[in-house]
């Protein structure tokens, strides 16, 4: 058998630092035992994935150093690779499960699904679908679908016992089918879910081993019963701890910057993110911190793989990161790696309409642009001091404008600056005064280049972690202060959107 292993972004996002965290550990499983990894990007969610987020996950696993022997944009024997792509597979494989009598049509409003889940909820049941249309007479199904009468496919779940997930790296797991839900394998616009989307590729792609986060454990009974519905052997799942906050929380980007762009654009070395991705979980034999691809792959053993919850600790990185600067680059390669970052033609071109006004010799530079090249710049809760408004103001000025700002499908500077309008709006402040902390977040002083250019150069991650940091300078907001704001922030939206209506 030929080792088969994959990782499958949903391209809804930035390139998560666990993406790169499972695709290694694929990527090392596939590698020592001779066999294949695979790409497939699982954008079955339209109204969220895009190409923009596809291309930079894709760039991102490449830039960490990691190749995939099969993906969209390499090709292979088994594509499409896009799942987009794939939606008469699916299609076809729904009506297997429905003439088989594994998967049927349900019909049920989202008004009826919605109290029934308040029922449930209300009476401590699970909540789960009640399955009013599982015993539907065909005859009136096939009238009702001519008919076209929107609907999903759901599949059919045993009425009683207990599933055994079997786990690489853990005891077998027993979970009750009364647990489970009647997943919609189908959704009403024709397309499937990712559980169907999930089984039906990696059968057809011949994935032998499924790694991925353990938070898909509670879907492995799903993914199970497909299987057995369709008469397929199941790969061997091996469920990887999820990476955690230095507080052992979830890993989040509330806590921590989760974006591998924005380790790109502080200036972390990829081998360095790697190696530390590489520790998550995992250690050497002779427990050395420092490693590279081939070390890892010469010792790569799951056995060796821990399930305590691994913590992605920026600072831990940061100094294996230095150890790298210190210890692998020569003067050249030192030398080679600064342009590559941010030295080089393109990113200073970008800067030039923005400076150029603003300077009269070259050493001006470093003052009028200095920050562009700093993680976080230097304030102090006195540079956020404002003339009109409370340091909780600004604070919440910081907040809404993050809110505003995370919204943005794309990152540019007539985006930004619609998001940046429409938070003053929304604060009701006068756009002068909620622009002015921002120019500290962002730049470390009261005035720099133009700000909405300024935000879309610096990019998402940093100009986010830079509006956070100025939140935490100021002493940062308890859980439930977090919660009050975004009750009012929502509030106004609300009343924003009236407004605009009427
Ligand atoms: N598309 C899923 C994700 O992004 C893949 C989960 C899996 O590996 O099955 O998390």
């Amino acid at each position: 058998m030929t080792v088969r292993t994959r990782i499958a972004p949903s391209p809804t996002g930035d390139p998560h630092v666990g993406t790169a965290y499972v695709a290694l550990f694929n990527y090392c499983f596939a590698k020592v035992n001779g066999g294949q990894f695979v790409l497939r990007i699982e954008d079955t969610d339209q109204a969220r994935s895009t190409r923009e987020s596809e291309d930079a996950i894709l760039a991102a696993l490449r830039w960490v150093g990691l190749e995939w022997d099969e993906g969209p944009d390499v090709g292979g024997p088994h594509g499409p690779y896009r799942q987009s792509e794939r939606s008469a597979l699916y299609r076809e494989h729904a009506q297997i499960l429905i003439d088989r009598g594994h998967a049927f049509r349900c019909f049920c409003t989202a008004e009826r699904l919605a109290e029934v889940r308040k029922a449930q909820i209300a009476a401590k049941a699970t909540p789960r679908y009640d399955g009013r249309c599982l015993g539907l007479d065909p005859d009136e199904v096939a009238r009702r679908v001519a008919a076209g009468e929107t609907h999903v496919v759901r599949m059919k779940i045993p009425s009683e016992g207990t599933c055994v997930v079997r786990d690489r790296l853990r005891d077998p797991i027993h979970i009750d089918y009364a647990q489970v839900d009647m997943q919609v394998l189908v959704k009403s616009d024709g397309l499937p879910t990712y559980h169907l989307a999930n089984v039906v590729d990696d059968h057809h792609m011949g994935i032998t081993h499924v790694m991925r986060g353990e938070e898909w454990i509670s879907s492995a009974p799903k993914h199970l019963l497909l299987y057995g519905y369709f008469g397929w052997d199941a790969p061997e799942l091996c469920h990887l701890p999820l990476l955690r906050n230095p507080d052992k929380s979830k890993l989040s980007k509330r806590k921590n910057p989760t974006s591998i762009l924005y380790y790109q654009r502080m200036g972390f070395l990829p081998e360095a993110l790697l190696n530390y991705l590489g520790r998550m979980a995992w250690s050497m034999p002779d427990e050395s911190e420092k490693f590279d691809l081939t070390q890892m792959l010469e010792h790569f053993d799951l056995d060796r793989i821990s399930l305590g919850g691994p913590v992605f600790d920026v600072d831990k990185l940061t100094w294996l990161n230095g150890r790298y600067i210190r210890e692998d680059l020569d003067d050249d390669a030192f030398v080679d790696r600064v342009v590559q970052w941010q030295l080089n033609r393109e990113a200073l071109a970008a800067l030039i309409p923005l400076v150029r006004p603003r300077i009269s010799k070259w050493s001006d530079l470093v003052d009028v642009a200095g920050f562009f090249l700093q993680g976080m710049p230097t304030i102090t809760p006195d540079d956020l001091a404002h003339k009109r408004l409370e340091p909780a103001e600004v604070q919440r000025v910081l907040v809404w404008t993050q809110w505003q700002l995370e919204a943005l499908p794309a990152w540019q500077a007539e985006g930004v600056e619609a998001a940046l309008r429409g938070a003053a709006g929304l604060l009701e402040m006068k756009l002068r005064d909620s622009l002015a902390p921002l120019f500290v977040a962002i730049s470390g002083q009261k005035s720099s280049t133009p700000l909405f250019d300024t935000i879309a150069i610096l990019g998402r991650d940093l100009s986010l972690a830079r509006l956070r940091h100025a939140v935490e300078v100021l002493g940062g907001v308890s859980k439930k202060q977090l919660g009050r704001y975004k009750k009012a922030y929502d509030q106004a939206r609300r009343a924003q959107a009236a407004e605009a209506q009427s």
